[in-house]
């Protein structure tokens, strides 16, 4: 079982977006504790509580009829999941995909089937604040 409860398309990029549940920190400002699906999306979801999390199987099946050239792994934190590297081998192996983490950094995986590793560095002051960028996104899960 993997902790990926939600996944996005952006087709323009033939990007996916595979969302893992759970963190190792509690951020005051995080994004998740407020919304639980994609900020791209158009009206996402109030958090509700814990969500079905999706066995390997079923994420790799999910993507199968998609074109897929680059997949990210984001929050909540994927570092966490064990199963984060074993996924990172299936996307390589079945689509060639460039694979990205975007992690708070406490915990690396195995980074042989990571690309590129995205840092975001957690901020000690309240004065310190974020913005982010919307993209058109679809859902897939
Ligand atoms: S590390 Fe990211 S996902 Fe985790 S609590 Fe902080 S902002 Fe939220």
């Amino acid at each position: 079982m993997t902790k990926v409860y939600h996944i996005t398309y952006y087709p323009q990029k033939e990007t996916v977006c595979l969302h893992f549940w759970g963190c190792n920190l509690r951020c005051r400002t995080c994004i998740r504790q407020k919304e639980i699906y994609d900020c791209h999306l158009n009206g996402s979801g109030q958090s509700t509580g814990g969500q079905r999390l999706l066995p390997l199987k079923e994420v790799m099946n999910n993507l199968k009829i998609l074109k897929v050239s680059k997949v990210i792994f984001m929050g909540w934190e994927a570092s966490i999941d064990p199963e984060l590297a074993n996924l990172a081998r299936l996307l390589h192996y079945k689509f060639r995909s460039y694979n990205t983490l975007i992690t708070n950094g406490l915990k690396l995986p195995h980074l042989d089937h990571i690309d590129e590793v995205v840092l975001s560095i957690k901020a000690y002051t309240e004065t310190v604040s974020y913005t982010h960028l919307t993209l058109p996104t679809k859902r897939i899960v």
